[in-house]
């Protein structure tokens, strides 16, 4: 089965941050480390892959940022932007409806700040299940425990580390695993320089071994079976303890926390594998709620919950629009069923039918043309006339309407 149509390898994710932690700079790494794009810039040269505006002018692409799709590990991961400025509060709003999960990075000089905190209230208002990623683990100053405890202070969460960070400032050369209960080293601080596993160096290993039995601690209390086998065993497999951890992370009962330095290459491989491991399938979380009967406010009750559903009637929601020099892009999330080009929608939030011409999914450095896009993927959509940021397209034989965005949004155009 393709990565596109078995849901259980699909993540949705946002990246989230407050300026200047390394949003661009982790987003530009993973795009590299999965192998979209091999011509990396640095973000004071101004090149950036998803930094795109001016370069895919120049191009004549669309290396757009409203959601790249990447691979990694037979998984399809989606990144969809979540704009970090304040002012851009609407459209992490927006974009927060249409992820699954989401990374959160703190930088590790300064911790939690301001605008973070901002942006977790938000992605908690819809219950996005978050990893968390402590950049810039190089910097003088920079203090993995120090920032770790900005997390519980500001955002008053239970912080769970899965990582403890090997070195410091321009000393730090790896983290421990402490899932795995091993060390990964960095051969050097170029992209794309070679990583190996190796023992827990000796004056960690105390630390480590306490820090695992957190972990154990908190992570096995959200699983039965799990708390189980660890008292037949005195352990658990990796496998339970990953199966908890990402069980947590969905419920948010705590939030897992991972560490590097996107700049210096170092934590991102294994940020990519967290992705997999702790964030949620599409159908690992509850769907979407539809909006309330015509005419109805809305409250708790009448507003049903649409699962994610690969064989039922088509049903999806368009969550950015753009205008480039090919046209309209309207890019939208299935929930539900399949969409192949040519077939006809109903857009139920304006009452009208809409014609899908060409299906693209927008890697960093080409788009890639599509017959047919399944439910829980993502897809940008060319020849819809009037369909605008937060409308509902729909099987017509079996209609349906998503919550709409609260707030209208704007066309970005780029023509
Ligand atoms: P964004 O505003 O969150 O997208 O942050 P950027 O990715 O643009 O990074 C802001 C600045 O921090 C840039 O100058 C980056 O080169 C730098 N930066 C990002 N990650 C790291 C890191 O891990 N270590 C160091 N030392 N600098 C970093």
């Amino acid at each position: 089965m393709s990565a596109q149509s078995d849901l259980s390898k699909i993540r949705n994710i946002g990246i989230t941050a407050h300026i200047d932690a390394g949003k661009t700079t982790t987003t530009e790494r993973i795009l590299y480390y999965t192998g979209v794009s091999h011509k990396i810039g640095e973000v004071h040269e101004g090149n950036t892959t998803t930094d795109y505006m001016a370069q895919e002018r120049e191009r004549g692409i669309t290396i757009t940022s409203a959601a790249v799709t990447c691979d990694w590990k037979d998984h399809r991961i989606n990144i969809i932007d979540t704009p970090g400025h304040i002012d851009f509060n609407i459209e992490v709003n927006r974009s927060l409806r249409v992820l699954d999960g989401a990374v959160f990075i703190i930088e590790g000089v300064a911790g939690v700040q301001p605008q973070s905190e901002t942006n977790w209230r938000l992605a908690d208002r819809y219950n996005v299940p978050r990893i968390i990623f402590i950049n810039k683990l190089d910097r003088t100053g920079a203090d993995f425990y120090r920032a770790f405890d900005t997390l519980k202070e500001k955002l008053d969460i239970i912080a769970i580390p899965l990582q403890l960070p090997i070195g410091a400032e321009d000393q730090f050369l790896g983290v421990v695993d402490l899932v795995e209960m091993k060390a990964i080293v960095w051969e050097g601080g170029e992209l794309g320089a070679k990583f190996h596993d190796e023992e827990i160096p000796a004056d960690l290993k105390e630390k480590a071994a306490e820090a695992r039995q957190n972990l154990l601690d908190t992570a096995l209390a959200v699983d039965e079976a799990a708390m189980e086998e660890y008292f037949e065993n005195g352990d658990v497999s990796v496998e339970t303890l990953k199966r908890c951890i990402k069980k947590g992370a969905i419920s948010g009962e705590f939030r897992p926390v991972l560490c590097g330095t996107a700049f210096k290459n170092k934590g991102v491989q294994p940020l990519l594998d967290g992705i997999i491991d702790y964030l949620p399938a599409p159908n690992d979380v509850e769907g979407i709620r539809c909006a309330p009967p015509e005419g109805e406010d809305a409250d708790e009750n009448n507003q049903p919950i649409l699962p994610v559903d690969p064989d039922g009637k088509f049903a999806g929601l368009a969550f950015k629009i753009i205008n480039d020099k090919y046209g309209t892009l309207t890019f939208v999330r299935v929930y539900r069923g399949v969409l192949k080009t040519g077939d006809t929608v109903l857009n139920t939030t304006k009452g009208h039918k809409e014609r899908i011409g060409r299906i693209y999914q927008m890697h960093a450095d080409k788009r890639e043309e599509l017959t047919e896009v399944h439910a829980g993927d993502i897809a940008a959509f060319v020849g819809l006339k009037d369909t605008q940021t937060g409308d509902t397209l729909s099987d017509s034989s079996d209609p349906v309407v998503l919550e709409r965005m609260s707030f209208p949004v704007p066309v970005i155009d780029i023509s």
